[in-house]
């Protein structure tokens, strides 16, 4: 199937998993008694065509989410009409930031000193405002300093890249962000993530973003108080099976 009628297809489909989704997320809430609008969902695009970026704004959805400067870049210029809110979630190099700077808003992935001082001299250049999530390392396998497969800040080093941040102009501290260690407990982790998401709170107040949850675990992410979930596979399919 191509043209119109495969499109009409694929908006059903997606029509159909936001509309699972938001009754997940309504279901989770509800379970700890938080509301619905406490949790934002920033629809995490990667290897998606920009056609499902469109898609997905019909249906109501402004926050998306990329992980790879590569792709994201080209994405987000065709989607420059939108009006949309681009998230970088992926592991950031310093060699990308320029990049990176001219479309994404929030970029969730801030886990070191010196990529928040990179951010903030590109973001001044292109004259942009950028709000930066510090990215928490929460599997405690891998050690301090080093970064894991996942990256993230050590939890003892956060507020130090936070202050790295607020010391920039053109860059907000906008809270944190992480993802749960694979194989671990998710509630476990999400627990520790809150702590630190408090930590920050106590010196940054406007710092109220708890970037936490996937597909997979947004249930236990909701129940530790995130508020903006980050999700593919559940709308988008599973990326295995998109290939070309
Ligand atoms: C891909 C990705 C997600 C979305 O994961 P799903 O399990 O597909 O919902 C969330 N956060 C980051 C950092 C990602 O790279």
């Amino acid at each position: 199937m191509t043209g119109p009628e495969a499109e009409r297809s694929r908006a059903g489909c997606i029509a159909a998993n936001l509309a699972t989704l938001r009754s997940r997320i309504a279901a989770a809430c509800e379970a700890v008694g938080r509301r619905v609008d406490e949790v934002a969902v920033i629809a995490v695009t990667k290897t998606y065509p920009a056609s499902d970026v469109r898609i997905l704004t019909n249906l109501g959805i402004r926050d998306v989410g990329e992980n790879r400067d590569q792709e994201a870049a080209p994405k987000a210029a065709e989607c420059a009409d939108l009006a949309l809110r681009w998230h970088f979630v992926g592991q950031l190099q310093t060699n990308k930031v320029r990049s990176v700077v001219r479309y994404a808003d929030v970029v969730h992935s801030v886990d070191r000193e010196r990529l928040a001082r990179e951010l903030g001299t590109r973001a001044r250049a292109v004259g942009r405002e950028i709000s930066c999530l510090v990215q928490v390392n929460l599997d405690p396998e891998s050690a301090a300093g080093v970064l894991g497969p996942r990256g993230g800040a050590d939890p003892r080093d956060v507020l130090s890249v936070a202050d790295a941040v607020h010391a920039e102009e053109g860059l907000a501290v906008g809270g944190v962000m992480a993802v749960a260690p694979r194989g671990g407990d998710p509630a476990e982790a999400f627990g520790r993530l809150a702590e630190v998401a408090a930590q920050v709170r106590a010196r940054y107040p406007q710092a109220t973003v708890v970037s936490a949850g996937m597909s997979g675990d947004l249930e236990a992410a909701i129940a530790s108080g995130a508020t903006h979930l980050r999700i593919g596979t559940a709308l988008l399919g599973d990326r295995a099976a998109n290939v070309g």
